[in-house]
C-alpha cells in the first residue's frame, strides 16, 4: 500500500456516509466500502446542501419549454437555480480531486443516463441525460475519472477507473516535487501503461519529457498533464493490452519452454475473446517477470497500477464503456 499515493475521490454521500436519501435511506456498496481505506474521500450531499431535508419527496429532471429544470412533483416546486448556483461554487472550489464516484440514477448526482421527463404537470414520455450535479462535474472535469456504482460492477470499466485515479494521484506528488528528474521517473515507470492506453501519447510525452526544447519546469509539467489527461481518456483496447503482453513476454520468451509459451498465448487469445479478465494473461506473465527478476519490468506501473486488495474479478457483464 505504501507505495501508491491515496487518491482524493469525490463520492456521493448516501454511498456509505450518511442516511441522506430522500426516503432516508444510506446505500452500502461493496466496491465503495472496499475503496474506503485506500483513498482519501470528499463526500457531500448536494441536495442536502441545497435545504432539502431527509426524509423529502422524490424530485426529477425534466425538460419544460426546452430548458432542464429540477422538480419537484409533489409541492410543484423548482429547485433549479439553487442546484445550478451550489453546483458551480462548489465544483469550481475543488481542487486536486482524482477521481468521482456518483449515485447512478440521481437528478442530482447522476453523470449520465439519468430519466429526464418531458413536461412538469403534463409527462410525455422521457429521455436520458445527466443530473444537474454530475452533469456539472462532467463538465468542468473532462478528462477525471467519472463512474457511477453500477457501472463500477464491470470489470474493465472498474480497472479503467482505478488505474486513472490512482496514476492522477502519483502524478499530483510529481507536480508537488515540480522536478524534471521525479517527471522522468514517472515517464518511466509508466511506459508500459501508456503503451496499452494509447501508442500516440506515449510519444508525445516522450517528447515533453525529452525536453530538447529546454523549457523551463511549469510549462513541461503543465504540457505533460494535458497530454497524460487525453492517453487515459479511453479505456485500453484488448489488442493494445495484448501487444503489450507480447512486448513482455520478449524479455523471457527464450528461457521457457514451447509448452509455456502455449499456455501464455492461449490465455492471451482467451481474454480476446472475453472468456478471461485481463488479470489472468497478466499475473501469468508477472509470474515470469518475477521468476527472471526483470527489474524494468518489475517497476513497471502496467502490472501492478493501483492496490492489489483492490483487484476483484466479478463482472456485471455488459456495460456501456
Ligand atoms: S444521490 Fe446525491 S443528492 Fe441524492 S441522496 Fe445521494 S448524495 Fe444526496
Amino acid at each position: 500500500m505504501d507505495k501508491f499515493t491515496k487518491p482524493n475521490v469525490f463520492i456521493s454521500k448516501c454511498l456509505g456516509f450518511d442516511s441522506c436519501r430522500y426516503n432516508g435511506q444510506i446505500i452500502m456498496d461493496t466496491f465503495v466500502e472496499n475503496l474506503k481505506p485506500y483513498v482519501n474521500t470528499i463526500t457531500i450531499c448536494p441536495e442536502m446542501s441545497i435545504g432539502l431535508g431527509v426524509p423529502r419527496d422524490p424530485i426529477r429532471v425534466v425538460i419544460e419549454s426546452n430548458e432542464l429544470k429540477l422538480y419537484q412533483p409533489k409541492t410543484d416546486r423548482e429547485f433549479t437555480e439553487e442546484m445550478n448556483a451550489f453546483s458551480n461554487s462548489y465544483l469550481k472550489a475543488l481542487q486536486n480531486v482524482d477521481g468521482f464516484i456518483f449515485k447512478k440514477g440521481s437528478p442530482s448526482c447522476g453523470y449520465k443516463n439519468i430519466k429526464i421527463y418531458n413536461g412538469m404537470s403534463k409527462v410525455t414520455g422521457s429521455v436520458k441525460g445527466s443530473g444537474f450535479f454530475g452533469g456539472k462535474a462532467v463538465e468542468l472535469f473532462p478528462y477525471t475519472a467519472i463512474e457511477d456504482e453500477g457501472r463500477l460492477y464491470n470489470y474493465r470499466i472498474r480497472d479503467n477507473f482505478l488505474t486513472k485515479i490512482f496514476i492522477s494521484a502519483d502524478f499530483r506528488k510529481v507536480k508537488e516535487s515540480n522536478s524534471l528528474g521525479e517527471l522522468v521517473k514517472f515517464h518511466s515507470r509508466n511506459k508500459l501503461l501508456l503503451m496499452a492506453n494509447s501508442q500516440k501519447y506515449l510519444k508525445i510525452l516522450g517528447k515533453i519529457v525529452a525536453n530538447s526544447e529546454d523549457k523551463g519546469i511549469n510549462l513541461i509539467l503543465k504540457e505533460y498533464e494535458q497530454n497524460l489527461k487525453l492517453a487515459f481518456k479511453n479505456i485500453a483496447r484488448y489488442t493494445n493490452n495484448i501487444n503489450v503482453l507480447m512486448h513482455a513476454m520478449g524479455y523471457f520468451s527464450k528461457n521457457i519452454t514451447k509448452k509455456e509459451t502455449d499456455f501464455i498465448l492461449d490465455s492471451f487469445e482467451k481474454y480476446k475473446i472475453g472468456k478471461l479478465t485481463l488479470n489472468t494473461p497478466m499475473t501469468l506473465v508477472k509470474s515470469y517477470i518475477n521468476r527472471f527478476n526483470i527489474t524494468y519490468l518489475l517497476e513497471q506501473t502496467y502490472f501492478s497500477p493501483y492496490p492489489e486488495e483492490l483487484i476483484f474479478l466479478e463482472d456485471s457483464g455488459k456495460v456501456e464503456l
